[in-house]
């Protein structure tokens, strides 16, 4: 999984992105349903001078979760604040972010369906009244404590909205979906980003990355930075289309984006399940891999570009995949 080229999940070297990573809504490109209902919402808090509505984000890894809570933040002038579910495993984690937000900020919750419920318990009455209400100390000598706190928006992100419980999501005022990039918008990812890299790229050679990106925006800045090294290796730094086709069969990205790891999802679901349906769990323990990475990684990819079914009984393949073998 970590030497996954294109594994959605966030990577160390991804990390040299921040300059690539769109600052505002108008440089967010695709989601167009996303965006202008988020132009609208934004646009109306502002005059009203109000914070905007708490805002639950879900979609696959890398497809700009984090990138758009940076963009609310920004937009609505205020800081923002980020941790994430797993981090926050006192009650004191939470009321220490809770006490520090000023008057308009965004606290950013990534993987917010990994929040414990104790946690979850302290972050209801935040986020509807404001208030922080918190038990400090223990046995008789415990008191709870209440805080007001400054209006603050929550935007939190989750690739599993199912795993969310309702009270928690039914407190969120905004809900966007993120989808899978079309080649289109991909290819204008890659090619504004090739453009704040320097790096020179012909049209041909935008639309192979992004052909090859698994519908993620992570994936075609990560590509586009291999595809790079190996122009400046093997060529004159130029990325044409046939540079980028060399570059990325070598990395074994095949045309449709598929990688090891989707290909041997298929065979895996072909030559023992015969095809499905499959359970995920008997999948996975087949595959050694959890359950999780399955869910969230291989199967949304697979699914929506339709060489996997979820039904009732498990997954099954369509013919497009045993096509594909
Ligand atoms: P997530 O939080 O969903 O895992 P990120 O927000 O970290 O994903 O996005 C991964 C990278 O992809 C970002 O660093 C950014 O450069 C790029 N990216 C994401 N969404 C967009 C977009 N709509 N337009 C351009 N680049 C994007």
């Amino acid at each position: 999984m970590e030497n996954r080229l294109i594994n959605p999940l966030e990577r160390q070297d991804d990390g040299v992105d921040s300059n690539i990573r769109p600052g505002t809504l108008a440089e967010y490109i695709g989601q167009p349903v996303v965006r202008e209902q988020m132009e609208v919402f934004i646009e109306a808090a502002r005059r009203r001078q109000e914070a905007l509505d708490h805002t639950l984000i879900f979609g696959p890894p890398g497809l700009g979760k984090t990138t758009l809570a940076n963009i609310i933040a920004r937009e609505m002038g205020g800081n923002l604040r980020s941790t994430s579910g797993p981090v926050l495993e006192r009650a004191g984690d939470l009321a220490a972010m809770l006490t520090n937000l000023e008057e308009g900020d965004v606290l950013f919750i990534d993987e917010i369906h990994r929040l414990s419920p104790v946690i979850e318990e302290i972050l209801y009455p935040a986020m509807e009244d404001f208030q922080l209400d918190i038990m400090i100390g223990e046995g008789p000598a415990a008191r709870s404590i209440k805080l007001d706190l400054p209006p603050f928006t929550l935007v939190a992100a989750t690739t599993r909205a199912g795993l969310l419980t309702s009270p928690l999501r039914d407190r969120f005022g905004i809900v966007q979906r993120l989808e899978f990039y079309n080649i289109e918008d991909l290819t204008t990812i890659v090619s504004r980003s090739a453009r704040l890299m320097n790096v020179e790229m012909t049209a041909e050679g935008a639309v192979e990355v992004a052909r090859r990106s698994r519908g993620t925006p992570r994936i075609a800045n990560r590509l586009l930075r291999r595809v790079r090294d190996y122009a400046e290796v093997k060529s004159n730094g130029k990325v044409t289309g046939d540079i980028a086709d060399s570059a990325l069969d070598m990395l074994a990205v095949d045309r449709r984006g598929l990688d090891h790891l989707d290909r041997r999802y298929i065979e895996m679901v072909h030559a023992r399940f015969d095809g499905g349906p499959a359970g995920v769990e008997a999948i996975a323990a087949a595959m050694a891999e959890d359950r999780g990475t399955l869910e969230d990684v291989i199967e949304p990819y697979l699914i929506q570009q339709g060489y996997v079914l979820r039904t009732a009984r498990g997954r099954v393949l369509t013919q497009m995949a045993i096509d594909q073998l």
